[in-house]
């Protein structure tokens, strides 16, 4: 589904169509071929064969509206564009193995600057609801043409500019280190999802260490909102590692107080369950904590 390969064999009038179709969608459900001839600057005639390249390459998928007939990009399409941007940076030089299906994501170990190891995460946003509906489909077709788009890379933007914030504030996050579209391209940290470790020799210190990241977030005015096992790298150090922060609502949330407790009561519920451990210490909101 990710080719990187392909990268290098598409012609570059394939590509201008492909570019075209993103172009136009921002205004456009389906984007009409006369509008892609357009937009391409290819004439009529072999705009069609670009079309159906691109069809057969799965990267765009034709569509019938109410009133005429059209393309719109799906996700392999939207995944090119990015990487294609990403390799011409240097920020990405070769896709390698997925690593994760996240909830709203797909994660893989890519080859960044210096043949050096990142993570390359691509946004998600409506393909749940699409899998329950079209499963049968060959190839991701999100049916919500523009909003996947824009969600997706909405997401991405956002936590790109998290993750600088806390990277230069000094939490424990992966090191940013480029964003285009809806991708994130990241340090690749080395550790386990919290969720998949049975025992740590002092849970305590674990404890207090999370309660801490959760106290110095508020001081910096923000709660994570969706504090857990699974956002949690634990490197082979005992040092964890926040991965994951696609809820973050400032401490003067109205609901702050509430997102604040259930952060801290996640960890406090995980603990008692898999460690076995509990404390009568933990941190509670308070108004200020900010100042
Ligand atoms: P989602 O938000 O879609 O749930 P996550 O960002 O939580 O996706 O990532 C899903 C999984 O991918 C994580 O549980 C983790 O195993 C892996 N992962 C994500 N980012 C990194 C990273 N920077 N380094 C190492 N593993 C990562």
């Amino acid at each position: 589904k990710l080719d990187p390969k392909a990268l290098r064999y598409m012609s570059s009038d394939d590509f201008r169509v492909l570019t075209a179709i993103e172009v136009g969608s921002r205004n456009h459900d389906i984007v009409p071929e006369p509008l892609i001839a357009q937009l391409s600057h290819i004439r009529g005639g072999s705009v069609k064969k670009h079309i159906s390249d691109l069809i057969k390459r799965k990267l765009i998928a034709s569509e019938s509206g109410a009133k005429y007939t059209g393309y719109r990009l799906v996700y392999a399409g939207y995944d090119f564009l990015a990487l294609k941007t990403l390799s011409k940076r240097g920020s990405v030089t070769s896709v390698g193995n997925q690593i994760g299906v996240g909830k709203e994501s797909d994660i893989f170990v890519v080859a960044g600057e210096d043949e050096q190891e990142v993570v390359l995460k691509l946004h998600r946003l409506g393909r749940q609801s699409f899998r329950n509906v079209k499963e049968k489909r060959d190839y991701l077709r999100p049916n919500q043409s523009p909003s996947w788009m824009y969600m997706s890379r909405l997401s991405a933007q956002k936590e790109y500019a998290f993750m600088q914030v806390l990277h230069e504030y000094g939490f424990p996050v992966p090191k940013p280190v480029d964003q285009n579209r809806h991708c994130v391209v990241m340090e690749l940290i080395d550790a386990f999802p919290l969720r998949q470790i049975d025992s740590v020799a002092e849970p305590g210190r674990l404890y207090s260490l999370l309660m801490d990241l959760i106290v110095r977030l508020a001081k910096h005015g923000l709660i994570h909102g969706d504090f857990n096992e699974f956002n949690i790298l634990l490197r082979s150090d005992g040092v964890p590692v926040l991965i994951d922060f696609p809820q973050m609502v400032s401490t003067s949330h109205p609901n702050a107080e509430f997102y604040f407790n259930r952060d801290v009561d996640c960890i406090r519920t995980f603990f008692k369950r898999r460690f076995g451990y509990e404390s009568v210490l933990y941190p509670k909101f308070a108004l200020g904590m900010d100042k």
